[in-house]
């Protein structure tokens, strides 16, 4: 029954969105061949020399993140030791057909709990720390470790499952070594677009392995943000990294990606010249943006309404951590109170810049929305830009708040979002920093990773030192510090979340969606006895996508007779368990609609003990 809900709701995707840059740089090949020079010359690490004896090995492998963005998942393993970097959640794609999100497969991990020296996360967004509530205990709950802010969000998703006193969370401050036996962690800080983001350098006895997490460079970034560090992340690159395994979101988009400062700017003046409400849509996991519209709140008087519950609990676990810097009482939730406010003293930030129907903007558009609806003269912001496939929905979005009277600004006519991940110039500096061995384009899709292949070459690289790895394929590093790729593939399948907390085998449950949405469904739906399974009454019969007009009724009472004999027979020949029941009935459901209807309905029986 779980599923017929989860069915018939809509789908709220929050990937990360990408913005599309206008300079273009390329370099020279004379530059690329002087790099190249450099880059076969460089002691690249620091050897093999505490290698056990009898040889050990040194292996990474992805379990997710590397044929998508999202469900990111790092396995590295060095000799017995191993290490995971985030276990973080995909949200589905349109074709997904209502499912909740997927997460990485850890079979392959099964027998190998004890292991498992930790779990590094790079940063607080779901697509690095959504898992954890299904995975840690599968896990065996290993030490975790990740900054303040990261860690509290992993902490929240735990507190969700009621799970958060079994897991062991450790904050790290950047630049502080933790040591695991033989290896050691090391985590640099990186913008992006939520603060505390890092950067894990890996110190193995076979080298350094460096994971960027989601970085762009932004020199100039938000309030109470720092740059990257540049120096940590040189510095490294002057002891030797073995290899990167390095974003690749925005690989294709040349240039380097826009600062926070510009959208800042920009929403400064708008916020500043507006004579009504101000409303601003944008994504919840945009921490740093949402920073610079409480500032100009403040700067301008106006109080700031929270609507969105993904928002609100985003914006409480950072302003609890003192990540979100507002004076008290000028953060509020929306509510009746809202009206005393004068309009040029509020402002709203709401969720649904992507123009999912559930989320605030749109029921504010459509005039649904319990507390706001729109008066003219309302300035309503999309501080976002359209994932490529909502197009639609947010036009729709735009044309309703156009018509109930909002003057509507987008990121179309006016700067006013950026993406958290580097382009070609940010990526080819992390390259020349970090002066790695061998490159791993990781977070992207295979068209991102291929452009992100492309830098490398660039850069000087041969293809024998850029490693395009599929989610289960096996990097394994040699005593010289050589990479090649395994014959042995890691099995990583597609697990589906589906309703609270019930993780299903992916392909099952995405037939039997499919089948719903092509052939319908019908609910049978019996009242029995506990002990004897007799029947009490007639089942209800509930269709979805099947029986419509003159016929339903004709056809409804044929299934209620069809399924109450069936029923009846089984239990005659002596078999009352409830699956033998529910058998016989879909199979005698199943020749009626073949027959009857040509037709291969979904068939769901239910027995209600009363
Ligand atoms: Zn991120
Ligand atoms: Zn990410």
């Amino acid at each position: 029954m779980q599923s017929v809900g989860n069915w018939l709701k809509e789908n709220v995707s929050q990937r990360s969105p990408a913005v599309k840059n206008t300079q273009n740089t390329q370099a020279n090949a004379a530059k690329q061949q002087q790099r190249h020079h450099r880059h076969r010359h460089k002691p690249h690490h620091q050897g093999p020399a505490n290698i056990p004896q009898g040889g050990g090995r040194l292996r990474i492998y992805p379990l997710g993140g590397f044929e998508q963005v999202g469900r990111n998942c790092m396995v590295i393993e060095v000799d017995q030791d191993i290490f995971l970097i985030d276990l973080g959640l995909q949200f589905p794609d349109e074709d997904m057909l209502g499912i909740d999100y997927l997460i990485p497969d850890i079979t392959s991990l099964q027998g190998k709990e004890n292991r498992i020296r930790g779990i590094l996360f790079t940063h607080g967004h779901l697509d690095h720390v959504g898992a954890v509530q299904h995975l840690l205990p599968k896990l065996h709950y290993p030490p975790c470790y990740g900054t303040k802010l990261t860690l509290a969000f992993v902490r929240k998703r735990l507190e969700e499952e009621h799970i958060a006193n079994k897991a062991q969370l450790h904050t790290v401050e950047y630049n502080r070594k933790i040591t695991f036996g033989q290896n050691s962690a090391e985590f640099l800080h990186v913008t992006h677009s939520i603060p505390d983001a890092a950067a894990i350098a890996l110190h193995t006895p076979y080298g350094t392995l460096l994971h960027t997490g989601d970085f762009k460079f932004d020199f100039t970034p938000t309030s109470g943000d720092m740059p990257a560090d540049f120096q940590g992340l040189a510095d490294l690159g002057r002891r030797g990294v073995l290899a990167i395994i390095a974003d690749s979101t925005n690989a294709t988009k040349s240039g380097s990606s826009k600062s926070e400062a510009e959208i800042s700017e920009t929403l400064h003046r708008l916020i500043r010249d507006a004579n009504g409400r101000v409303i601003i849509s944008t994504f919840s996991s945009l921490l740093n943006r949402i920073q610079q519209i409480v500032d100009h709140a403040k700067q301008y008087n106006r109080k700031v309404f929270i609507a969105g519950r993904s928002m609100e609990t985003n914006i409480e676990i950072a302003q609890n951590l003192g990540y979100l810097k507002a004076p008290r009482g000028l953060i509020r939730k929306v509510g009746p109170g809202m009206d005393k406010i004068p309009d040029r003293e509020t402002l709203i930030i709401a969720t649904g810049s992507q123009g999912e129907e559930m989320a605030g903007l749109a029921r504010i558009g459509l005039g649904t929305h319990r507390h706001i609806s729109i008066k003219t003269g309302d300035t309503v912001i999309l501080s976002s830009n359209p994932i490529i496939g909502n197009e639609r929905s947010v036009a729709k979005v735009i044309n309703n708040l156009h018509l109930q009277g909002a003057i509507v600004k987008t990121s179309q006519e006016l700067s006013l979002h950026t993406t958290g991940h580097g382009c070609r110039d940010d990526i080819l500096l992390m390259h020349r920093l970090v002066q790695p061995k061998h490159i791993i384009p990781e977070h992207g899709e295979p068209y991102m990773r291929a452009a992100h292949a492309q830098i490398a070459r660039d850069l000087g690289y041969t293809d024998d030192h850029i490693h395009q790895l599929s989610n289960g394929d096996v990097l394994e590093f040699d005593a010289q510090g050589n990479a090649r790729k395994s014959k042995q593939k890691i099995s990583v399948n597609d697990v589906i979340i589906d309703g609270k907390g019930s993780a299903g085998e992916g392909k099952r449950i995405m037939d039997d969606r499919k089948i719903m949405s092509k052939n319908g469904m019908i609910i049978v739906l019996f009242r029995a006895y506990t002990d004897s399974k007799r029947l009490v009454g007639n089942p209800d019969i509930l269709s979805r996508g099947l029986i419509y007009g003159s016929e339903q009724e004709k056809i409804t009472s044929e299934v209620v007779e069809i399924a109450k004999k069936a029923y009846q027979e089984c239990l005659d020949r002596g078999e009352n368990d409830r699956n033998a029941l529910k058998r016989a009935v879909n199979g005698a459901l199943y020749r009626y609609f073949d027959r009857k209807l040509d037709r291969q309905p979904m068939l769901v029986p239910v027995i209600v003990e009363v």
